[in-house]
């Protein structure tokens, strides 16, 4: 099979000893010039130790699949595994490359700050790391990534100097993990894995869907934001990752200001639950739940920091009808889903303006986490949201996601405040 990141393969490149790239850092105290790679699919396969028939059965049944409890059911079960720590690594990868850009954006001049391209740099350099490691990482088979960023403007000539950065940062953070610290992307190596991420996702079929930024405006701030992705299969979101490296461990409850550590990676694999572990490497994953509270005066919501993204006056309204006494969390990203997913709130609201559609890749990975944590996420009326359309959200109005006791009130509180908020603008 041709390398899937536009490659070339191992019998092309000719013997192992002259392609192995000598490390990044010793290559740049001796001026040697890289050899570049775009794909390494291939590359890695053909060098690694052959598996026996044995260890492959081995892997497949510990990994890929488990059979039916009373091993009688032929059908394999997919347990996603093997997905989920390639999203992981992916995910947290990929915050680490934004990390070091946010820092960097943060000590620049009030000059620097207005320029946006650090974000852009960002944006594209996080998809180009999390498509280049579910496909090193993942067995060969059909790839489809739909993703917020192509790479149409990448390849005009204006934006050489842009590729040239995302190029060295996307290979010095790979650089910064054992299993990548031989490889080195080409710049066309960094496109074809942006391009990946030009799928129209759909019904059938397993697709990945990735924000490599989600909350830009936060990131700029210096505020929250996520690295959120997820898996569908037969349109439904089978798993899914966030990555939010300013969201502190420790419950924002009671403050959003970043009290003790931060760095949350969330994770949940439909029917197993919903996780959270440190960003820190070698942390250990701790189950996560919804908050239980069935009376709305102990409730309090979240919902957008931008104004623009989700009407406040309307969510206000709403959470007045309910009995909510907190004021709004008003936080950037899919952290809010995160921070629900762990009980930090009950609630959270996203009323866009009209007009607005809703992509799936801004709510796939929250909606799993916080359905898996025994949440409900649906549309203004009440609707499961439907991942399986293709790249955008078909839904009614708003989304809503609470805990299972809270949604009914919440539900007739939300209806009442958009029929209201209806009959007013009929009125002008
Ligand atoms: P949040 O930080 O929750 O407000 O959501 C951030 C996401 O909102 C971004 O990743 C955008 O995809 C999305 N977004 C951009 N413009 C709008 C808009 N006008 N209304 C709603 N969401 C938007
Ligand atoms: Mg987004």
């Amino acid at each position: 099979m041709a390398a899937r990141l536009g490659l070339t393969t191992v019998s092309s490149l000719g013997p192992r000893k002259a392609l192995l790239p000598l490390p990044v850092r010793l290559r740049s105290l001796l001026s040697v010039p890289a050899p570049r790679y775009p794909s390494h699919r291939h590359f890695y396969t053909s060098l690694s130790s052959p598996i026996s028939p044995l260890q492959l059965v081995k892997n497949l049944s510990q990994s890929q699949v488990a059979m039916s409890a009373s091993g009688s059911d032929p059908s394999p079960i997919p347990t996603y595994e093997k997905e989920l720590a390639a999203a992981k690594k992916a995910a947290s990868l990929a915050a680490r490359l934004c990390q070091s850009v946010q820092a960097e954006i943060l000590q620049s001049d009030v000059q620097s700050k207005a320029d946006k391209s650090p974000v852009t740099v960002a944006d594209y350099g996080s998809q180009a790391i999390v498509s280049f490691v579910l496909d090193m990482e993942l067995s060969s088979g059909p790839f489809s990534m739909v993703a917020e960023e192509d790479s149409e403007d990448l390849r005009k000539d204006s934006s050489k100097e842009i590729l040239s950065r995302i190029t060295d940062l996307v290979n010095d953070t790979l650089s910064t993990d054992p299993s990548f610290c031989n490889v080195i992307l080409s710049e066309e190596g960094i496109l074809s894995a942006i391009e990946k991420g030009t799928s129209e996702g759909g019904s059938s079929g397993r697709h990945w869907v990735l924000d490599p930024i989600d909350g830009t405006k936060g990131f700029l701030r210096g505020d929250q934001y996520a690295i959120a992705l997820a898996l569908l299969d037969e349109g439904k979101v089978v798993l899914g990752v966030l990555a939010c490296p300013n969201l502190p461990l420790a419950s924002i409850q009671h403050t959003t200001q970043n009290v003790g550590e931060s760095g949350c990676l969330f994770s949940a694999i439909v029917g197993n639950g919903a996780w959270m572990q440190s960003l820190d490497e070698g942390s250990s994953p701790t189950k996560i739940q919804v908050t239980s509270t069935a009376d709305p005066v102990d409730a309090s919501f979240f919902e957008s920091f931008e104004a623009a993204h989700s009407l406040h006056d309307l969510t206000s309204n709403i959470a007045k009808k309910l009995g909510v006494k907190a004021p709004p969390v008003r936080i950037d990203s899919q952290a809010k889903y995160g921070a629900l997913a762990r009980g930090d709130g009950a609630i959270y609201l996203r009323f866009p303006h009209k007009g607005y559609r809703e992509k799936i890749w801004d709510h796939a990975a929250g909606y799993i986490v916080v359905t898996e944590a025994g949440g409900v996420v649906t549309d203004a009326a009440g609707n499961d949201l439907d991942f399986s359309k293709g790249r955008y959200l078909d839904l009614d109005t708003g989304i809503m996601a609470t805990n299972k006791k809270l949604m009914p009130s919440l539900l007739v509180a939300v209806q009442e405040s958009i029929k209201e908020q209806q009959q007013s603008a009929s009125l002008l």
